[in-house]
Order: structure tokens, then sequence, then C-alpha cells
């Protein structure tokens, strides 16, 4: 145990401190050429445009939620210029119910910068991926070393767990300190050779092995040398987030169902929550013109952002006025049974799944 403690120690310390051992690497990428996942569909007919776009995806997405998303996606939007040249709403709407959608709404200005300053192909730096945006570090890492293969490391949120482990790197890994301790020990460890496995191989090992809630220890080709587990203590790693309360907000949504069984969508401000997508209105007034008769509410149903909840109470009404004056940009009569390819705010697909059933 005093082993252990001392290397705790040396692990926030600078990486002139590390001493990389080559079996770590050497014993990842054996078990990557027997166990690790080479199906994948972003690991066919690599290049830096389907890599950049998985790795969007699986930013706190697991992978088999992404799969379908990543498939259609391809399918609507095969290449860079493709996408470039789409409409705002119809990435939103391939995007629809994967959540986090600026992660989209960077996506699509990317590739209309690639295409605009980059001739449309990806840089193959980290240096000039990091400028475009949506592209952190750990990204601009992974499609320099898988898709260019470049001496390049990552540091998704699998990887800091094997490494937070592995070398016993306490604290809460959302801390610069901590993260660059972490970005040290990555550095240290990646290989000069077969640097695209290694890459791959770390993420997989993070995703099926030293998962965050039952980490398989026995299988785990780094158990001789992980100190977390000779310390017996995998659960304390990574350091958990500082608990916080978040504050809670209410909101009444409206639900105004037209002659034709149509639901009135307006779209959202392009700045702010669910930017540019559409979504039930929530001001009375913004709706008096649609709205006669008697309104029902429904239960609350709570929808939780990182920095707050948020309590909405959907309020039905049923309307005569399909013909009202509406602005076709910012109001939509969306059809329950054909309905159009527009993003939507995942509380409200909630509320709408509801009202069709
Ligand atoms: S031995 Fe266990 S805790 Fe250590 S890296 Fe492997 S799976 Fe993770």
């Amino acid at each position: 145990m005093s082993k252990i403690r001392t290397k705790k120690a040396a692990s926030t310390t600078k990486s002139t401190a590390i001493k990389p051992s080559a079996k770590f690497s050497q014993r990842v990428l054996k078990w990557f050429d027997s166990h690790g996942r080479k199906d994948l569909p972003w690991q066919e007919d690599i290049n830096a445009y389907r890599v950049w776009i998985s790795e969007i995806m699986l930013q706190q997405t697991q992978v088999k939620t992404v799969i379908p998303y990543y498939q259609n996606f391809m399918q609507r939007f095969p290449d860079i210029q493709t996408l470039s040249n789409a409409e705002q709403d119809d990435v939103l709407h391939y995007w629809s119910g994967l959540g986090y959608y600026s992660r989209a709404r960077n996506l699509h200005k990317t590739a209309q910068q690639v295409c605009e300053q980059f001739n449309g192909e990806l840089p193959a730096s980290v240096e000039q991926l990091v400028t475009l945006p949506g592209i952190g570090r750990s990204t601009a890492g992974a499609i320099a070393a898988i898709a260019f293969s470049q001496h390049c490391s990552i540091l998704d949120g699998n990887v800091k767990r094997v490494l937070a482990r592995h070398f016993v790197v306490e604290g809460w890994p959302g801390q610069s300190k901590i993260a660059d301790t972490l970005w040290d020990y990555a550095e240290a460890h990646t290989p000069k050779k077969r640097v695209a496995d290694y890459t791959q191989a770390m993420m997989d090992l993070g995703a099926t092995l030293c998962t965050r809630s039952k980490p398989d220890c026995p299988n785990c080709p780094l158990n001789h040398s992980c100190m977390a587990l000779a310390a017996d203590e995998v659960k304390l790693y990574p350091g958990k987030k500082p608990k916080k309360t978040i504050p809670v907000r209410s909101t009444e949504m409206h639900i105004v169902v037209n002659s034709k069984g149509q639901v009135l969508l307006q779209k959202r401000p392009p700045t702010g929550i669910w930017a540019s997508l559409w979504s039930l209105p929530e001001g009375k007034s913004t709706v008096d013109n649609f709205t006669k008769g008697k309104a029902t509410s429904w239960p609350v149903i709570r929808h939780t952002f990182s920095h707050f909840h948020l309590d909405i109470t959907p309020i039905q009404y049923k309307s005569n006025t399909a013909s009202a004056v509406m602005e076709p940009d910012q109001w939509l009569w969306y059809d329950l049974n054909k309905p159009a390819e527009v993003g939507i705010a995942a509380p409200v697909t909630r509320i709408l799944a509801k009202l069709k059933a």
C-alpha cells in the first residue's frame, strides 16, 4: 500500500516525472488484436469525415445508441460538401433524439468552414483541427490519430477513467489540473507505432472493460499494473464531480391541435436552450390567436439540463383556426402522422409521442 501511496503523490506532478512503460501500450494493443471492436460502422472506409462525425456523436453517448444515428446521418450526408450545403433544420432533424444539439450546429458550421477555408478537406494537424467549432483537443487527437495515423493522444471520458484508475490520479477530471495530469499520462503512453489501433483500443477498453460501475478487472490486460486494483480502490477513481444543487424553473407548453389533427410548433430563437429547434409555444399570449374552448392541463414533465431542472406543464387546447396568419419560418402545423423533417426539442418529442398515442 505504501508504494501505491507514493505513486499517488507522483501522479499529480509534471509529465517529466512520468516514466512510461512500453508494456502499457503493448498489453493494450495485444488485447485489441483479440478483443477490440473492429466492425463498427465508422471503422469501415475510414476517412477524416467519417471519424469526425463518429467522434462528435460518441461524446456523452454510448456506441449502441450512436450506431443507427450514424448510419442514417451518413446516408443523408455522405461527405462534408453535402453537410455544408444542407439546411440547418435538416441537420438537426437527423440529430433529433441524440441530445446536446450544439454538437449538430457545430458540425454544420465546421463543415461550412472546412469547405471555405480548407478546400473541403479536414486538416490533419491537431493545431488546426482545434480551431474548428466543436472540435476539442481529444476529438482532434482522435481524428489525427485514426484518420491520419499521426502520433497524437486522446483523453475522452473512457480514457480518463482507465488512466485515473490505472495510475491512481486523484480528483475530478473536470478540473483542469487533474485533466492536465491525465493528459500527461495519455501522451506519455501513446506508442509511436500503431497509433490508430491504440487510440481505438483505449476507447474500447474503457467502454467494455473498465466501465464506470462494473469494471471487469479479471479480464483487463492492464490488471497486473493497475494501481487502483492493487489497492482495492477501483471505485474511488475517477474522483466524482463536487455535488451542487441546481435550481428548478417552470414553464407551460401549449398544445394547440387544429381540425386536421395537426399540432402548432414554434421555432426557438437561434441562441439559448434548444436553439433553432422546433418546440411547443410557451407564452399564453402567443397562442391566443389559435386557441378556443377549454384547456386541459397534463401532469408536469421534468427535463433536466446541466445547470437547471425545467418543470413543464403541457396545456392542451382544441382549435379551429388552421387558417390563422403565420410566418412560415416561425410557425409550423406539425402532422403527427406525416412528420416534417425538422429538429424538435427532446421533451416536445415526448409530449408529441404521448399525444399521438
Ligand atoms: S484493472 Fe480494472 S480498474 Fe484497472 S484499468 Fe483494468 S478494468 Fe480498469
